[in-house]
């Protein structure tokens, strides 16, 4: 992706685990690079369809000017983080900050940290099978709106389906969710159990009625094989109820372990299901 590229911006901040450091300052030196779409305003040659650089380096330098960090990585993380949610064209970040005066005690050329971070696309599933489960739904959207880490929220349509698994006796309501999000896999399945949790629901029975059910099924081409978080969600190829909502978001997304599509995946499943009727 096209690139907006900064070097060696000087700003004195006082950043350090010394006291010195935080009381005296120092010079810090700020890499960056900005993934934006530059085709826009390349065309037109019109600064508002891109991101003006002396804006990112005034509000940078204010920034890490105004917070105070014990370590590098905390103000590099920080300041990643600030300039994502200020400059809604950065995709992603790359960010090196640098301390040429560290307290080290010995000659050294430079000392840094650098960190990649940005907007990730993930597909989440929704369910409810209880209660007012459009209201569940709702609601859980709302939260996931409400999360500043978190947009471009958008939901296919909701889809009625019979109960799915031994223990659910009620009809279910299904669908999928599309976001990007500044959180980590992990974080954002953190997230989906507090939402869970403030929907109410218990994790008594495994397939149990539940007011709210939220699973991670893609997150960009991320894969894991953990019990805790399995990504791509191990049995998205047998549940029509979120393939098909899927296939209305994002028909020719690929599935990273399998390399097959959504479209591909409903495909198959439908054959298997008439096959084996
Ligand atoms: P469930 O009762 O179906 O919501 O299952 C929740 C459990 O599955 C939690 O303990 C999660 O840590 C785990 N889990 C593993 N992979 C995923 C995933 N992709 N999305 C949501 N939960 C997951």
């Amino acid at each position: 992706m096209d690139q907006i590229r900064i070097e060696n911006l000087e700003i004195y901040g006082f950043h350090g685990v010394f006291l010195e450091e935080t009381k005296e300052g120092q010079i810090f030196q700020i890499d960056a690079r900005l993934y934006v779409d530059l085709r826009p305003a390349g065309k037109k040659d019109e600064l508002s369809l891109s991101t003006h650089y002396g804006e990112v380096c005034h509000f940078m330098t204010q920034y890490f000017r105004e917070n105070t960090y014990a370590l590098i990585e905390a103000a590099a993380e920080h300041l990643a983080r600030a300039v994502l949610l200020k400059f809604p064209l950065i995709e992603r970040l790359e960010l090196e900050v640098k301390k040429p005066h560290a307290p080290i005690g010995l000659p050294f050329g430079n000392v840094s940290v650098f960190i990649d971070r940005g907007w990730n696309t993930a597909y989440l599933g929704i369910g409810s099978n209880l209660g007012e489960k459009q209201n569940f739904i709702d609601r859980a959207v709302t939260g996931l709106k409400g999360n500043e880490l978190i947009r471009k929220v958008k939901c296919s349509q909701m889809i009625e389906t019979p109960p799915y698994g031994d223990a659910a006796l009620y009809d279910f309501l299904n669908g999928v969710i599309e976001l990007k999000t500044l959180l980590t896999p992990y974080e954002l399945l953190d997230f989906l159990h507090q939402l869970e949790e403030e929907a109410g629901r218990e994790r008594k029975i495994h397939w149990g009625p539940r007011t709210l059910d939220l699973d991670l099924l893609f997150y960009q081409d991320f894969v894991s094989n953990d019990p805790l978080l399995t990504v791509p969600h191990p049995d998205m190829e047998n549940r029509e109820f979120v393939l098909k909502p899927l296939d209305e978001l994002c028909p020719w997304y690929l599935n990273p372990v399998t390399g097959k599509t959504v479209r591909q995946m409903l495909n198959d499943l439908k054959n298997k299901k008439e096959a084996d009727q």
